[in-house]
């Protein structure tokens, strides 16, 4: 399918070159082992008594409706754990957004790896400055908390963490809830009237607003820093779900699908360059998934294949740069731009980023090095369409879409058109749309929390 041919005027230096970037090649065959594994650990994560434990945790978000409509008022939210940390003030009238206000913040990085009141003080004084610049103060608002993190929640309001992931880990916060912690840090303050009312995973912001656009919407995607998604499960299926009301009939799972694998299951796939990304990472053996494809990883993923080939002699006439040879040097931001150099059939982009790397290049290793991206980029498309494709069939619903958020999704030029593909051919019996949620994380992080107040209320009637 559309596989870019790569030349070279050496036909030994092209099979050389092949070899090493074999591992990165998924065959349909591989791709049906990964599919079945990925069935298997979502059964053993909803199971009461695993005979083995799963790499999926299946978390129950305790999401207990999406919006019905009559969500009215003025909310806070926050959103931390991707690229930006942002503060959004959302009014809600009929269910719907009305207006939004939203100011990012840098979060430092002694705050991201320091201890854990640190950075709740921290998000605390984001969200005082934020009420403070817009005449907020002194109105009581109930805030919906986005932490894009594996949590185990006990509650729409209770979020335990189970392990920091991406660019954080701080301190004293593993095990304890982050509502309490965010709230404590605000009373510690004094000076902030907010409620902290609901904690989500950032991919069921996505689905709620998602639905809310278009309400086929039935799972919620990110693609961004790190990669996860939720979808909607029947009940009667969670068999670990302990006092589960008979009433309820549907219940959003995370399924926090960036651990597959923590446990081995995937150690067929991986290769000499996940391996070296893993260990170069700050949460070394966690993550295996994302760190397959995640926009945290997939420049650097690039950048080892780059590193081992010049020290192969075939790239750069062996001669790899100070630059090229530094963690991180080779960003994701790359791959999306020599992508669309791909795309187009230029080079332009891809010039512009071995030079900017201090590499000394000929044509062959331009047109190596965009092999190389499109190969790794196609993976990553393939990676998410196993797991996608499988929650439609799973769901097994006429016609489904997929929300998706997140920055990798939002700046790589093809993803989504290698998804479609890929998908379409994996579920072949399940109609399905992928959608753009822009800022989904963040707007239903908002809309959750109207959700939340609208039952709070119902429930003191
Ligand atoms: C986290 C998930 C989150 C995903 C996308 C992962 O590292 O564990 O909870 O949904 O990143 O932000
Ligand atoms: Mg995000």
């Amino acid at each position: 399918m559309n596989t870019p041919a790569l030349h070279l005027a050496d036909p030994n230096k092209l099979q050389k070159v092949l070899e090493f970037l074999q591992g990165l090649v998924l065959t349909t065959e591989t791709q049906r082992k990964i599919r079945d594994v990925f069935e298997s650990e979502m059964e053993l994560g909803l199971a009461k008594n695993p005979p083995v434990a799963s790499s999926l945790q299946m978390e129950n978000t305790f999401l207990p409706e999406l919006c019905d409509g009559s969500e009215e008022g003025d909310y806070l939210s926050l959103d931390l754990g991707g690229t930006n940390f942002r503060v959004i003030w959302l009014r809600i009238k009929s269910g719907a957004v009305i207006s939004e206000e939203v100011q990012y913040y840098q979060v430092p990085e002694d705050v991201r790896l320091g201890p854990g009141v640190k950075l709740f003080d921290f998000l605390a004084e984001c969200i005082h400055n934020f009420m403070d610049g817009r005449q907020l103060k002194g109105q009581n608002l109930p805030l919906g908390f986005t932490f894009s993190f594996p949590m185990t929640q006990r509650g729409l309001d209770v979020g335990i963490l189970v392990s920091w992931t991406k660019s954080f880990n701080c301190s004293g916060v593993v095990g304890e809830d982050a509502v309490k912690m965010l709230n404590d840090a605000i009373h510690r303050r004094g000076d902030t009237d907010v409620d902290v009312i609901a904690v989500l995973n950032d991919t069921t912001g996505t689905l709620v607003q998602g639905a809310f656009v278009d309400r086929k919407c039935a799972i919620g995607l990110i693609l961004g820093t790190g990669s996860n998604a939720c979808y909607i499960e029947r009940a009667d299926r969670i068999e670990k779900w302990e006092g589960k009301d008979k009433d309820v009939e549907e219940v959003v799972i995370d399924v926090e699908w960036g651990a597959f694998g923590d446990n081995g299951v995937l150690d067929f796939i991986k290769t000499e360059y996940d391996k070296e990304v893993d260990r170069n990472s700050l949460l070394v053996g966690s993550f295996t998934f994302e760190k397959h494809f995640g926009g945290k990883y997939l420049g650097e993923i690039v950048r080892c294949v780059l590193v081992r080939l010049t020290k192969e002699g075939l790239l750069f006439q062996g001669n790899a740069s100070e630059h090229l040879l530094r963690h991180g040097a080779f960003t994701t931001r790359y791959v999306s731009l020599i992508e669309e150099d791909n795309v187009n059939g230029v080079d332009v982009n891809t010039t512009t980023a071995l030079k900017e790397l201090e590499l000394s290049f000929n044509q062959e290793d331009i047109d190596i090095v965009k092999y190389i991206c499109w190969l790794v980029s196609d993976r990553a498309a393939i990676l998410v369409s196993i797991c996608t494709a499988s929650l439609l069939e799973r769901m097994n619903r006429p016609e489904t879409t997929v929300a998706i958020d997140g920055s990798l999704f939002k700046h790589h030029p093809r993803l989504k058109s290698f998804m479609e593909k890929y998908i379409a051919a994996m579920a072949p019996a399940n109609k399905f749309k992928l959608m753009l949620a822009e800022d989904g994380s963040g707007k239903g992080a908002g809309l959750i929390a109207a959700i939340a107040s609208r039952l709070k209320k119902l429930q003191s009637k």
